[in-house]
């Protein structure tokens, strides 16, 4: 039985074997030089120390070597893209061949509609959850428009029940059941922005199909935070972005998965550039184009190396742990910050995401009843850097790489504290 005292929190750290990779990030500070307690990894990541220097060798590399970089560079940057593409997949439980890194997300969201999205005049419907992240909603809606359908009409919500925050398989079915026939596509978020409910994709992309609709899912708060296993899950393509939990730094790029099923179909529309044409012949120029196999296949111009190197910096440390000791010491961790909460008492706050460690990552919403954003304030005051959402929510998301027990405990107090000075009416 966990134990609410300090004591029992820098235990809990001692006890930990991944306690020693807070020290490979730049932990940010208040006025006084005292660490922040950090807890926005789901909103931008922070950054490992060793990103400036991957950073600087691609510097060096170009001001040493210019364009010839590209063929002589340390790590060359013709191909750079592939030198992240295995700790990638690893990351997200996918084969290389459908994993790629390049543009951002919402680019991709709509690169990947571009070729998953064939709506027809019965079957042209889009679901989505009704608390989805608004740059979603604002995706599919324009992509019902650019086909010439009317945005409500043809957006299906799969909304929570009256009086629930959570959202309920059956009720997919039953939406499924009654107008699957009309759904081109099943778009949904692997792991809910707001409430942190992570989804059983498998069981999602199940539903889709049994209905002959196509799967996608955005997997912006699941990326380095939940063993995805998008190969298994069997979705169509999914998307993701790398500043959140994958700490690649403010609107870095984006990873982009298609399902193998889908890697030698040529004849799948997409939107193309001279990176989705096959390597060998790429710089022949005058070619007719010849597509790349596998999610490679939808990239379209060179990347920006410095935010690929980042991106390479983050993702050795995620390879060097494993997502699997990753989650494990997540499990922990939010389990031992829900357990301090809920010492606080069901009347003074109320966690929305799901009590199942398997429906979740470390993120918890917290509810704060009739709290406004003044508690938010406070909060910040005292060096907690967490999220509000109105009405009434704190997102705290404790990331396994870099913040400890210790961290989770001093919020929690600090919280108690807050709460006992102010009038919540
Ligand atoms: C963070 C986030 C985005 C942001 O999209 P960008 O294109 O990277 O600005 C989109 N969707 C979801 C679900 C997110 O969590």
């Amino acid at each position: 039985m966990h134990k609410s005292t300090l004591d029992y929190a820098k235990l809990q750290d001692e006890l930990d074997e991944l306690s020693n990779y807070r020290n490979q990030f730049h932990i940010p500070k208040n006025k006084n030089g005292n660490e922040l307690i950090y807890m926005t990894g789901n909103s931008l990541g922070l950054q490992p120390k060793q990103t400036k220097a991957y950073i600087n060798q691609e510097l060096e590399d170009w001001a040493n070597l210019g364009v010839d970089g590209h063929t002589e560079a340390k790590n060359p940057w013709l191909p750079y893209h592939e030198f992240l593409t295995k700790s990638m997949a690893n990351v997200v439980g996918a084969k290389p061949i459908e994993v790629v890194t390049m543009n951002t997300l919402t680019a991709n969201l709509h690169f990947m509609m571009v070729s998953f999205y064939k709506p027809t005049k019965k079957r042209y419907k889009i679901i989505i959850e009704s608390d989805a992240f608004p740059s979603d909603k604002y995706a599919v809606e324009s992509q019902l428009r650019h086909h010439g359908f009317d945005d409500k009409e043809g957006l299906i919500l799969w909304k929570p029940r009256k009086n629930e925050t959570l959202l309920r398989y059956e009720d997919l079915e039953t939406i499924l059941k009654k107008q699957g026939n009309e759904v081109a596509l099943v778009m949904i978020g692997g792991v809910n922005y707001y409430t942190g409910q992570y989804f059983d994709l498998k069981r999602i992309t199940k539903l889709g199909h049994n209905h002959d609709c196509i799967v996608g899912f955005d997997c912006a708060h699941g990326a380095g935070n939940v063993a995805l296993n998008l190969h298994d899950s069997g979705a169509d393509f999914a998307v993701w972005c790398t500043y959140k939990y994958l700490n690649s730094g403010p609107g870095s790029l984006s990873g982009c998965f298609v399902h193998e099923r889908h890697a030698y179909n040529k004849d799948l529309n997409r939107f193309t550039g001279w990176w989705s044409h096959n390597k060998q012949t790429r710089f022949n120029m005058r070619h007719e184009f010849d597509v790349l196999p596998g999610a490679e296949g939808w990239q379209l111009s060179n990347p920006p190396i410095l935010s690929m190197a980042a991106i390479k910096a983050s993702l050795d440390i995620f390879n060097e742990v494993g997502i699997k000791k990753l989650t494990d010491k997540s499990k922990k961790l939010t389990g031992y910050f829900e357990f301090l909460l809920n010492q606080l008492g069901e009347d003074t706050i109320k966690i929305i995401t799901p009590k199942n460690p398997e429906a979740r990552g470390c993120q918890l919403s917290i509810q704060v009843l009739n709290a406004d954003k003044t508690l938010h304030d406070k909060l910040t005051e005292a060096g907690i850097i967490s999220d509000w959402r109105e009405p009434d929510v704190i997102r705290c998301a404790p990331t396994p790489l870099y913040n400890s027990f210790e961290d989770v405990y001093r919020m929690v107090d600090k919280l108690k504290e807050i709460l006992n000075s102010i009038d919540l009416v």
